[in-house]
């Protein structure tokens, strides 16, 4: 077995916000005071009433259904089935893998949060400030060309890219935008050298805000809830492609526009299948990356779009390949996708 230190083990725990995780696994958080209650996640307990509830200040979480509870290694031990090793390795790559224990420790945690009005408003200046830093910065959009991510896309998401200078530009703001998860308290730009783009849901709002570090590659969200799919309008469709991250679906749009993502393998939740459903999508073509995790949260996801009556396909993408590695090696992406998308093999 691997032997893992436990300053280490610790430290990458408390880099975590589990009220974040337990939503990225799927979970429907609710806050509760200074805690969150949802259903349980445990596979065995079919909790019916919330009774599972995550503290992140302790990391810690309770199911009073079924009594299970733990730190987050111990949640995927029980959702997942993984060993020990393997549910470290899970919350490493959550992370976005080869972080330094000192990056980690100076890495800002944002607590799950409400939107308001207010903050709505200043979360759209500050998309729009990011994307005009995105329009002047060569850097950013070299990084974004080198992953083949077409000029199409930058104005039509309003790709932005972080400067570190937030605070600067919004003085009087610095509480919100803290509330947020944009800044720390100490004043530094969470979003600082990444790429990043905002997460509207059907009526046009935004509810998160993704981003990808240029340097860490780690993925970034606001501290809020997911409350929509990635681009919305696809679903408008009746055969969508689904991507497990946002910069996969902003890889394939300018060939397949009917392209919506979820955040990470697990991500496809039961909210966002029903949003799924209800739109009157009737297939789903899974783009999700080429490895263990993808595979078992497509077929996860295929079973509970198929409790709504949706059908689910499967893109065969090279093996541990994800669906921007493809474009980037591709020789004409364009042929590659529409290719994959011919070939995608239903999930029965
Ligand atoms: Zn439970």
């Amino acid at each position: 077995m691997t032997h893992y230190d436990r300053a280490e083990l610790d430290s990458l725990k408390k880099s975590i916000d589990l009220a974040i995780y337990a939503q990225h696994i799927g979970v429907d958080l609710h806050a509760i005071g200074s805690k969150y209650r949802g259903n349980c996640p445990i596979p065995g307990h079919s909790d019916k009433t919330p009774s599972f509830y995550v503290n992140p200040s302790d990391y810690f979480y309770h199911c009073f259904g079924c009594g299970c509870s733990g730190d987050i290694y111990e949640l995927n031990k029980l959702v997942y089935g993984d060993s020990f090793s393997q549910s470290v390795e899970r919350v490493k790559s959550y992370l976005g893998g080869n972080l330094s224990v000192e990056g980690l420790r100076s890495a800002p945690v944002a607590p799950l949060r409400q939107l308001g009005g207010k903050d709505r408003k200043i979360l759209e200046h500050v998309v729009s400030h990011l994307h005009e830093l995105f329009k002047s910065n060569s850097e950013a959009q070299e990084y974004l060309h080198s992953r083949r991510i077409s000029d199409q896309v930058f104005d039509q998401f309003e790709i932005g890219f972080g400067n570190g200078y937030l605070n600067r530009r919004f003085p009087r703001s610095s509480k919100p935008l803290q509330k947020m998860g944009l800044v720390t308290e100490k004043g530094t730009d969470c979003f600082y050298r990444h790429i990043t783009v905002p997460i509207r849901d059907n009526t046009e709002s935004i509810t998160q805000l993704y981003g990808r570090g240029v340097d860490s590659k780690r993925h970034r969200y606001l501290g809020l809830p997911h409350r929509s799919i990635f681009n919305p309008t696809a679903l408008s469709s009746s055969e969508i492609v689904l991507c497990e991250s946002v910069l996969d679906a902003l890889t394939i749009h300018p060939f397949i526009p009917e392209v919506a993502a979820v955040y990470g393998a697990n991500g496809l939740k039961p909210s966002f299948a029903s949003q799924i459903a209800n739109a009157g999508v009737k297939r789903v073509v899974f783009a999700y990356d080429a490895d263990d995790a993808g595979h078992k949260g497509a077929m996860a996801g295929a079973k509970l779009l198929y409790s709504h009556g949706v059908e689910s396909y499967r893109m065969k993408l090279l093996n541990g390949f994800d669906v921007n590695d493809i474009a980037v090696r591709a020789f004409s992406p364009g042929d590659e996708f529409s290719e994959l998308y011919r070939d995608a093999q239903r999930i029965k």
